[in-house]
Order: C-alpha cells, then sequence, then structure tokens
C-alpha cells in the first residue's frame, strides 16, 4: 500500500520505533534543559537526560499528572523561552484552574500536519467542502479542524457551533461534502434537516464526530438522518496539541493514532505497571517532537486498550481502542478490575434495555457482592424481568468473568442527569 497516501506516512513497525526513540531522547534532552519542572523531576527520578538507550527507558521516567498542570499555571510545562511561543490553548474545565497548554510554531505545524492525516484516513479530498461545526477560541478545537482543512487542501467553512439556520444554509447553499462537530451536534443537525425535508437538498457523505461520549445507536440515528455514508471518531485532548491525534478508520476497529508524533502507554492505574498487550488500562502519553509544552508519561486518566496487529484497512499507524470509561470511575471487583463501561457494552446486547444502569457494591460476610440494575425499555412485558436478569448476569459472567446480581426496573427508574451520571455506588467499607 505504499504511496497510497500524501500526508500519513508509510511506517513498518521497526520505523516507528526507531522515530520514537529518537524523539524520546530529544524530548528527555529538550525538557531537562529547558523546564524547571521536567529538570526537578527527572533529578528526583534520577534519569540521566542524556542516558536513554532504548524505548524500554521510558519506564524509568516520571509519570505526570492533569495536578502538575494546574499547579504550573498559567504556563505549565513550558519548555522553551516565552518569545518562542506563538498561541496557548487551554481545557475547559468547570472547576478551578484551567490547563492552558503553550504552542511554538513548530507544534502549530505538527498539529495541523496530524489533522490533514486524520482528513486523508477519513477519505476527504481537495474537492471536499468542510463544515466546522465545534467551538473557536481558547479551546483547541475549531483552530485544528480548520488549520488541518486548510493544509490538506480542502475547503473550509468555519461556521462554529450552533447556529443552527445558518448550518442548514451552508449544507444546502455551498454543498457541504463533510462535517466536523459532537455527536449531539451531528444529531440535531440531522433532526433538523429531516424536519425541514432537506434530506435530497444536501450532499453530506462524511462526519467527523469526538469530543464526547456517543452511543453507537446516536451515531446510527445522525448518519441515517444526515444520510451521511461514513462517520469517523477523532481523538485528541488539549494536552496533545488538540483533536486530531488520531482517527477511526473506515474498517472501525479502533482509533489509528500517530505513534510518530507520541508515545501510547496503557498502565494499570492502581499498580501503574503496563497491562499485558490488548488490556484495558490507562492511556499514558509521551510526546516526541513537542516543543512548547511537551508531555512525559502523562496520566490522561482515559481507560482504553492497545489492538495490536495490522488494520484490514492499509494504514500502518498503531490502532488503540475508543475510549471505555475514565480510570477514576474504576473499581477492582474479587481482584478483577472492572470499569463501568464495560457492564454498559454488555447492556448493549439487549435490545430490551435502556442504556441506564447503576452499579452498587456491598460487602456481606466479608465476601464483596455487585447488584446491577438495569431498566426495561417502555413497551417491553415486565413478566419477563426475572428471565431477562438471568441473561445479563450470564452474560456479565461471560464477558468480564465476575458474578453478579441483576435487578431489572421499570422504564425511567434510575436516576439520570446530564452532567456526568455517578454509576458506581460502593459501599463495601460499611459491612
Ligand atoms: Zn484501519
Amino acid at each position: 500500500m505504499a504511496g497510497q497516501y500524501r500526508f500519513i506516512p508509510q511506517m513498518d513497525e521497526e520505523q516507528i520505533a526507531a522515530t520514537q526513540l529518537r524523539g524520546l531522547q530529544w524530548t528527555v534532552k529538550h525538557v531537562y534543559e529547558g523546564s524547571p519542572f521536567y529538570r526537578a523531576r527527572l533529578h528526583e527520578a534520577g534519569v540521566d537526560p542524556g542516558g536513554i538507550q532504548s524505548l524500554d527507558d521510558l519506564r524509568s521516567l516520571p509519570l505526570t499528572t492533569a495536578d502538575d498542570l494546574k499547579d504550573g499555571y498559567p504556563l505549565p510545562l513550558l519548555s522553551v523561552p516565552e518569545q518562542d511561543v506563538v498561541r496557548v490553548h487551554a481545557s475547559s474545565g468547570t472547576t478551578g484552574k484551567r490547563k492552558v497548554l503553550s504552542y511554538t510554531q513548530r507544534d502549530v505545524d505538527v498539529w495541523k500536519n496530524m489533522f490533514a492525516r486524520c482528513y486523508e484516513l477519513a477519505g476527504l479530498t481537495p474537492l471536499d467542502r468542510v463544515q466546522i461545526c465545534v467551538g473557536y477560541g481558547l479551546w483547541t478545537a475549531g483552530a485544528g479542524f480548520q488549520l488541518g482543512c486548510e493544509h490538506f487542501g480542502a475547503m473550509a467553512l468555519p461556521v462554529g457551533p450552533g447556529l443552527i439556520d445558518i448550518q442548514l444554509q451552508m449544507l444546502e447553499d455551498l454543498g457541504s461534502t463533510a462535517i466536523c462537530s459532537t455527536a449531539s451536534m451531528a444529531l440535531l443537525m440531522g433532526e433538523e434537516v429531516q424536519k425541514r425535508g432537506l434530506a435530497d437538498k444536501i450532499k453530506l457523505h462524511t462526519a467527523i464526530f469526538g469530543s464526547e461520549a456517543h452511543t453507537p445507536k446516536m451515531r446510527r440515528q445522525f448518519e441515517e438522518a444526515l444520510g451521511v455514508q461514513h462517520s469517523f471518531d477523532i481523538s485528541g485532548m488539549t494536552e496533545l496539541y488538540g483533536p486530531g491525534a488520531g482517527l477511526e478508520c473506515k474498517a472501525r476497529n479502533g482509533i489509528h493514532y500517530w505513534g510518530d508524533v507520541y508515545i501510547v502507554e496503557i498502565l494499570d492505574p492502581e499498580t501503574l505497571q503496563p497491562v499485558e498487550p490488548g488490556e484495558v488500562g490507562e492511556l499514558v502519553l509521551t510526546s516526541l517532537c513537542k516543543e512548547a509544552s511537551p508531555l512525559l508519561r502523562y496520566r490522561t486518566r482515559d481507560l482504553t486498550r492497545l489492538l495490536p496487529g495490522s488494520c484490514e484497512c492499509g494504514c500502518c499507524m498503531p490502532r488503540h481502542d475508543k475510549i471505555l470509561g475514565r480510570s477514576d470511575d474504576m473499581f477492582i471487583f474479587r481482584g478483577v478490575n472492572i470499569y463501568p463501561g464495560q457492564i454498559a457494552s454488555v447492556l448493549e446486547h439487549f435490545p430490551e434495555l435502556a442504556s441506564e444502569y447503576q452499579i452498587a457494591l456491598s460487602r456481606r460476610d466479608g465476601l464483596d457482592h455487585m447488584l446491577v440494575r438495569v431498566e426495561r425499555l417502555p413497551g417491553v412485558e415486565h413478566g419477563s424481568d426475572e428471565q431477562l436478569a438471568k441473561a445479563v448476569s450470564g452474560e456479565i459472567r461471560k464477558q468480564i468473568l465476575v458474578r453478579t446480581e441483576v435487578e431489572v426496573q421499570r422504564p425511567g427508574a434510575l436516576p439520570r442527569s446530564f452532567a456526568k451520571t455517578k454509576r458506581v455506588q460502593d459501599d463495601r467499607g460499611e459491612e
């Protein structure tokens, strides 16, 4: 498949590893020389900044966390003279200090190139018209989508979020062929397209969506309503340039990430040791050429797993799974690491059930018990509750290898909230 892509380099595993080692060696030296914060951390860990010989030496490096970013406010991790910083972006935090990340011109260029790769992997061409329906400004999203689109050579239509009338007008009059938005914005636009009878008048074929949790059901809904043939989940975070750090491919089997730009480690969030390849753990990132705010083993708190092996789509870049949850939500039950998203994906197999669920943990006679409360959908006979509960419990046992009790409740019985719903109630401390 050599020469298939213009922006995504054709590299084999060895070439990616060699690039990673060079990038790691450069990054450790760079942060040691440029950042008092990192220099102190490396000293503490007893790391010789010139002594990185192999990728295994990554393990000897200290981990960094979101707290380090907050402590360094307003310009955390800064590793270049301030005169080299050409821009900052910040993550949208609801409480406390925001995470502000700095960019040199080279950082901006690397970012736009990663984004161009995303458009390329999504199958777009310079003839595509890309309607960008995400926020602009301090948040990273809009600027990245637009820079990358222009660098890729397609036509950017920077509408921003909301503004539904203008969105629809652009879809119709400019004939946008791709949209970039959150999943819920795509859903909203799809509903409006249907309501106003515009389905035959628009030319959308691709949707790139990200930045928030979505369900497969939501995705099918907006794909159908917008009439797109392909949709792609995009990954990324402000700490690592922004969105554009990777993209799902047409095989829909995980997210290809740019392994020549950053290293992915998957660690057990409890022991901080690497999990077996393919097992779920916390995503930990190390940047390879980031100048202004480099990342050394940054704990994202996101749970995912590496997907070993090559992808049928032919893209040589490595893959990780979609984000499966947050490590803060993980709990240990009878010695097994479990995160709520695992329960959620079991429930997806049951068309009689809503997607809401709750997990209650208790301890009786020194033994841990798990009760999973689920909801039947309106219209489903309550007479089959017991059978359904048994089936769910059996499927959990099969997939997650733990015994649970399952309780099927009436539609709407479980609490809901727009913010993050608390899925796990852990009463094991109060036997
Ligand atoms: Zn692929």
